[in-house]
């Protein structure tokens, strides 16, 4: 497999291009064309000399995602399955609102954390993706929808700190004012809870926001949903959170996702801000999106209005997010967990050929 070529920096790309006998002028002819104007194809970019595009050939690929399969319509939300050079495949989601546009990414094939509503655990982990993989769906998104997007969050498939070094350097990609000049502070990391990325993002002196899902008041519940809280206890993520806030003087916001009866009451809510008392951090509260192989249910609008409230007379300010994505398999994973079934990886290539 070749390496994408959206992963490489300036500085990296003009030693690719002087090592291969080319002059550095080309290497800024490359990036403008990869990062600026969003070629994903050698075709794409009709001011390099064939032979300068063959030589790099033999080692890179401008070329890391091919468009599978779509869904959504073009004024909502839109979700790809985008194949990888070796027969896998991941998603990308476009979230459009009405002053913004933010895309979802994808940073491994698979995931380890096995969380219980998430069909992207259900298939096991299979691979990192590297720095290039996950820029280029920044690009091929962009390309494919008028523009470059003002927001980028790293919560699609897998889980971020568990490819830290390709994500950190897909986070710089973005943010570098020669390319898609993606602000910090629309970058989003989200983590299951891996500790040692908490600690190590905190002395990045990045701008980024941290998300972290809790999904349930206490460790018991917590542990139910997501066998991570076995490995990183809540109180030891809760006090790594603690100390990023107090790093960076950055908020925190915890994700939680409200299952009907399970963890949806006031006195759930009570509990969850007793915990969170005495740090920046507020909490995004997200309704069931349904997967097939979870047994729970959304609560009512009411209920999941109650417990915001309930939030907020402890103290913690919270926001409900409507999964965005239930009309197009856009919850984490769905899209490829249905081509998966439908069709083995090897098969499902209706490839667009872009
Ligand atoms: S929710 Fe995120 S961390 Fe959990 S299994 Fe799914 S992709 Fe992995």
């Amino acid at each position: 497999m070749k390496p994408a070529l959206q992963g490489l920096f300036p500085d990296e790309l003009r030693d690719v291009c002087t090592g291969a006998g080319f002059p550095a002028f080309r290497a800024k002819q490359l990036w403008q064309w990869l990062q600026g104007r969003h070629a994903l194809s050698w075709d794409a970019m009709a001011n390099l000399p064939r032979a300068f595009r063959d030589a790099l050939d033999a080692g890179w690929t401008p070329a890391p995602l091919r468009p599978l399969r779509e869904a959504g319509d073009p004024g909502g939300t839109r979700k790809w399955l985008l194949g990888l050079d070796d027969g896998e495949s991941i998603e990308t989601v476009l979230i459009p609102a009405r002053d913004r546009k933010t895309v979802c990414v994808s940073t491994q094939v698979g995931c380890k954390m096995a969380c219980a509503f998430c069909a992207s655990g259900k298939g096991g982990w299979v691979r990192n993706l590297g720095a290039g993989e996950i820029v280029a769906q920044v690009h091929h998104v962009a390309a494919l929808s008028g523009g470059r997007p003002n927001n980028v969050v790293f919560m699609g498939m897998g889980e971020p700190f568990d490819n830290y070094d390709a994500v950190l350097r897909a986070v710089r990609l973005l943010n570098h004012p020669g390319g898609l000049a993606i602000g910090a502070r629309k970058i989003t990391l989200s983590t299951s809870g891996l500790v040692p990325g908490i600690r190590r993002l905190a002395t990045e002196g990045l701008q980024v926001e941290l998300s972290v899902s809790l999904h349930a008041p206490d460790p018991e519940r917590r542990r139910r949903l997501m066998p991570v809280e076995g490995r990183w206890p809540m109180d030891e993520l809760l006090a790594a959170c603690r100390e990023y806030t107090a790093v960076t003087k950055r908020i925190v916001t915890f994700e939680y996702t409200l299952v009907r009866g399970f963890n949806d009451s006031a006195d759930d809510a009570a509990q969850l801000a007793a915990r969170l008392r005495g740090f920046p951090c507020r909490v995004n509260a997200i309704p069931l999106s349904p997967v097939a192989e979870f047994d729970g249910e959304a609560p009512s609008r009411e209920t999941c209005h109650a417990f915001l409230d309930a939030l907020l007379r402890h103290g913690i300010e919270g926001t409900l997010r409507e999964s965005k994505g239930k009309g197009v398999s856009a919850a984490c994973g769905q899209l490829r967990r249905g081509s998966m079934r439908e069709n083995p990886p090897s098969t499902i290539m209706p490839s667009s050929g872009a």
